[in-house]
């Protein structure tokens, strides 16, 4: 029997099987053994097969034993302590959970995310995940173009779809948003324009979230826990009444669930998982990802170019030449001394 892990705690883990609802579930032994890279043997999101012959327990609840673990399509996972930046990936011609995602040219396993290191094991927050979707609003708070491309650049990394959802047009004239929004469109990426005042746009986002396992990012104050409330006003999302009832600061970074939408997808929720998910944005990474710059940096001299000063660097020419917005490659030369900065 097939399931998706919804929630993890200390000593079980529930997940949602398809007509059959939430099951608490223990592991099998070798599943623990395999983890030496990551402190759990599982996430949220991951497909896990179960023993049929499940029991009822004290509380009424199905209980289970799960099997196996299906190999991972992608993962957000957080550095071990003392690290700096995300986890690099598992070798991944590798099998298991946390292998990597099939379909990586092998160019894109170079100088990307920083190593994770022998400090200790990373932790996977996340995994399977459909769509990423970049929540941004032109104003308050502003649009952060810096911010938007980072996370563009962490879900490409990762091989995920993503949708970017610019909120709040009830405050914005139409002009603005043309400018906003197109050369994202140019670069290839589908936007959504959404208002949870006016309902513009919230059919199509729930449309676009009706299937497959979403993950909502972006700047605080966009409205993201709006949005969701809009498309799934029965979800009862993270507080940070429930978290305080927790007592301690870590147990809110690190507890992460899947929820069911009505319409029949999920989505993941989790109070710090925005932070994490830009962990992982290093400068080599943001110089071969950045939005809308295609297949330009395969044409630079060296392969780990970062398009500021180096010889024969394909992009500078694309600028040069009128291929690529001057505007935009000024916007990556900030994001990029942003991040060496940090
Ligand atoms: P989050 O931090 O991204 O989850 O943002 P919230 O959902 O908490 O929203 C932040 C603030 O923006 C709240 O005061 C919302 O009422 C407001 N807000 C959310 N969506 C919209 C919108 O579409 N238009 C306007 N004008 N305000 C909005
Ligand atoms: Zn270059």
């Amino acid at each position: 029997m097939k399931a998706v892990v919804t929630s993890l705690g200390s000593r079980s883990v529930l997940v949602h099987a398809d007509g059959l609802g939430e099951i608490r579930c223990s592991l099998r032994g070798h599943l623990w053994e395999k983890s030496e890279e990551e402190t759990r043997p599982l996430a949220v999101g991951d497909r896990v097969s179960l023993n049929p012959d499940l029991t009822h327990g004290e509380d009424q609840c199905l209980e289970g034993v799960i099997e196996d673990v299906a190999p991972r399509r992608n993962r957000i996972a957080r550095a071990p302590a003392g690290s700096r930046g995300a986890p690099g990936k598992r070798d991944p011609t590798k099998r298991g959970p946390g292998g990597g995602s099939a379909g990586r040219r092998p160019d894109q396993e170079s100088g990307g995310r920083s190593r994770h290191t022998a400090a200790g094991k990373v932790q996977v927050i996340a995994a399977n995940i459909d769509q990423i979707l970049v929540v941004a609003a032109l104003h308050s708070p502003p649009f952060r173009p810096g911010l938007v491309d980072r996370f563009l650049v962490a879900a490409a990394a990762e091989e995920i779809d993503v949708l970017l959802v610019l909120n709040k047009v009830d405050l914005a004239n139409h002009d603005d948003e043309r400018s906003v929004v197109e050369p994202f469109q140019q670069a290839g990426y589908s936007v959504i324009q959404t208002s949870t005042v006016t309902g513009e746009g919230i059919e199509e986002l729930a449309a676009a979230m009706a299937s497959g396992i979403h993950l909502l990012v972006g700047h605080s104050g966009t409205g993201k826990s709006s949005l969701l409330n809009a498309v799934a006003p029965t979800l009862s999302l993270t507080t940070s009444e429930v978290t305080a009832h927790h007592g301690r600061g870590r147990h809110t970074t690190t507890h992460v669930s899947l929820l069911p939408l009505p319409a029949g997808g999920w989505v993941i929720d989790s109070p710090g998982i925005r932070e994490w998910v830009l962990e992982g944005v290093s400068p080599a990474l943001l110089a071969r990802l950045y939005p809308g710059f295609g297949e330009i940096p395969h044409e630079c001299h060296y392969g780990d170019c970062l398009h500021r000063d180096e010889p024969q660097c394909a992009l500078r020419q694309a600028v040069e030449e009128g291929l690529y917005p001057e505007d935009r490659y000024a916007c990556y030369l900030r994001v990029l001394a942003d991040l060496q900065g940090s």
